[in-house]
């Protein structure tokens, strides 16, 4: 069971989390269940199989190359993005693949990498098997995984069992109304409650890795603005953010050109993701920019106690992203664009509320609005790739997101749409959606829009 804010913020690399960090994190699973059964020496070939989804988008989403490096022993976290077209390269140009990163086997990018772009699973939209064998054909592991969204990956036989683990956890919640209840018995913030639930690991280890994933979110928002030239792709989009920097008055006060500052670090951020850079999942990678931009945007513009408005922001965001996790879904395929950036945007709102001084019901609120009004958000990426409409529209979700937590914090936070309600409402219209919105790229902009 997902219930921490370290599951749901994943350092990693971009474009995608479904389509790259997951199945990287697939390979490095399937590599595992080898070594256990004390079969890498023993693999003499590996095939690896994408369907749905992951087989329509996957090449624009580099869910090739992530499967192979996963099968490598590279991590998403650890993995140098500079180096992987070097990885990607050998690969293709000896047909050699280092198993598990200590044992050379025969690997064809063509032949033993399959896109079944008509084939689906049935459990779910993002579906890929890896099978291994030996010198006479046999086969020594054959396995089935899932990219359920924001980099979780799931076998077939945990896809069930997600639903029904328990967990011990101080202040258990399943939905916003028992997360509200707890807030108000105990006199607690969101983000205390959230945080005494990680209370296991102590205090500084806490506050160690919730800085850090605020580091690595301002480190891509800063690479991102100083790296100019065109995204890799078809499309040679030309990267904005770093033109958008040179143009913008550092010590301005006007609060249109902060809103300035607020889309530039959104840009920045999915311009590195979608160059393959080093990002955080919030809650994905398509959807990376809202959280860091909104935040970036509030300590350069109202805050004075940095560190503690990052926990407490961060702390607040994952709260959230974890009710959309467990009860509808943060995956594109699943559910379009705004089970991404509509997640995003939600969270983005409840953060900023809570470090505005919200109330719980306040919070609540403005990850309702946030929600709300990205309803119904399809996913459209021209020719696969995560750059048009993703890029601004992080800029969108981000601009959403301090309405949203305006709005909320104008109110007393009685108001007519439950949060709970409006998660359900976003799982319905998901499955509503037609699959061809749904990171298929058979349909709207996608194809409405000439990618040469
Ligand atoms: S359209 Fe939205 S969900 Fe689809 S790839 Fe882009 S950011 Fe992700």
């Amino acid at each position: 069971m997902v219930y921490s804010i370290f599951d749901l913020f994943k350092i990693g690399i971009g474009p995608s989390s479904s389509h790259t960090v997951g199945p990287m994190v697939a390979g490095n699973r399937f590599i595992s269940s080898l070594k256990q059964l004390d079969q890498i020496t023993h693999t003499t070939r590996v095939r690896i199989d994408l369907y749905g989804s992951l087989a329509l988008t996957g090449r624009g989403h580099a869910t090739d190359t992530a499967c192979i490096l996963g099968l490598m022993a590279q991590t998403p976290r650890e993995v140098d993005p500079d180096n992987i077209k070097l990885y990607i390269d050998q690969v293709k140009n000896n047909n050699e693949l280092i198993l598990a990163g200590e044992h050379c086997i025969n690997f064809d990018m063509n032949d033993d990498l399959c896109f079944n772009f008509t084939e689906s699973l049935k459990q779910h939209a993002n579906g890929m098997k890896i099978c291994a064998y030996d010198k006479q054909n046999n086969v020594l592991l054959c396995r089935r995984y899932f990219s359920i969204g924001g980099g979780f990956v799931l076998e077939e036989s945990e896809l069930n069992k997600q639903e029904n683990e328990q967990i011990n956890l101080p202040y258990a919640y399943d939905s916003a109304r028992e997360l509200l209840a707890i807030c108000q018995k105990e006199n607690m913030s969101i983000a205390e409650v959230m945080l005494a639930n990680e209370k296991h690991l102590g205090d500084y280890e806490i506050n160690n890795r919730i800085l850090n994933i605020w580091r690595v979110m301002d480190a891509c928002i800063k690479r991102g603005i100083k790296t100019p030239g065109v995204l890799p792709g078809s499309l040679k989009l030309k990267r904005r953010a770093y033109q958008m920097h040179q143009t913008l008055v550092d010590n301005s006060t006007d609060y249109i050109d902060s809103m300035d500052w607020l889309n530039l670090f959104a840009m920045a951020t999915n311009e590195e993701n979608a160059a393959g850079g080093r990002v955080v999942t919030a809650p994905t990678n398509g959807a990376a920019g809202v959280i860091p931009a909104v935040l970036a945007w509030y300590l350069k513009f109202h805050s004075k106690d940095d560190e503690q408005v990052i926990t407490e922001f961060l702390a607040t965001s994952a709260a959230i992203g974890l009710l959309y996790h467990r009860n509808a879904s943060i995956s594109a395929a699943e559910v379009g664009c705004q089970g991404e950036i509509g997640v995003a945007c939600s969270m983005a709102a409840a953060g900023l509320a809570a470090v505005m001084g919200g109330t719980p019901m306040q919070v609540e609120n403005a990850a309702e609005i946030g929600m709300e009004h990205n309803l119904g958000l399809t996913c459209d990426p021209i020719d696969g790739l995560v750059q048009v409409p993703c890029i601004e529209r992080n800029t969108m979700g981000a601009v959403k997101a301090i309405n949203a937590s305006k709005l909320a914090l104008q109110n007393d936070g009685l108001h007519h749409v439950h949060l709970d309600d409006v998660i359900a409402t976003m799982h319905q219209t998901g499955l509503d959606m037609m699959s061809k919105y749904k990171e298929t790229s058979l349909g709207g902009l996608a194809i409405n829009v000439v990618a040469c």
